[in-house]
């Protein structure tokens, strides 16, 4: 068991034992996944995409997956709002880890 709180500012969550390690509650978890998602989304869109953006982005998205799988599988959240950004956050990952492909098939057309 942890004592430790939630690492964003104000929040007084604790997170679930799946998060130990990012020392984040589920709602913020899903917000970082959000952001970082919509950070990778930008990098490919601005520039040309190379194989360790792309390496980075299979890699979050495989790790992200896998985590969100074990979440909505062995500890789903009580809260239908926050149901809803879990599976929000799988498909924000399989439109991410989309884009990457197509962008690597461009580049091989090229
Ligand atoms: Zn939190």
């Amino acid at each position: 068991m942890t004592t430790t709180k939630c690492k964003v500012g104000s929040c007084t969550t604790f997170p679930p034992p799946v998060l130990y390690e990012q020392r984040l509650c589920l709602e913020h978890y899903l917000a970082d996944i959000h952001d970082r998602t919509h950070a990778f989304a930008r990098q490919l869109s601005n520039q040309e995409t190379t194989k360790e953006l792309e390496a980075a982005i299979v890699q979050f998205v495989v790790l992200t997956a896998a985590k969100i799988a074990v979440i909505g599988t062995q500890n789903p959240p009580q809260d239908q709002l926050l149901r809803g950004k879990l599976l929000n956050a799988m498909l924000l990952l399989a439109d991410l880890r989309e884009r990457a492909e197509r962008n690597e098939k461009q580049e091989e057309t090229r």
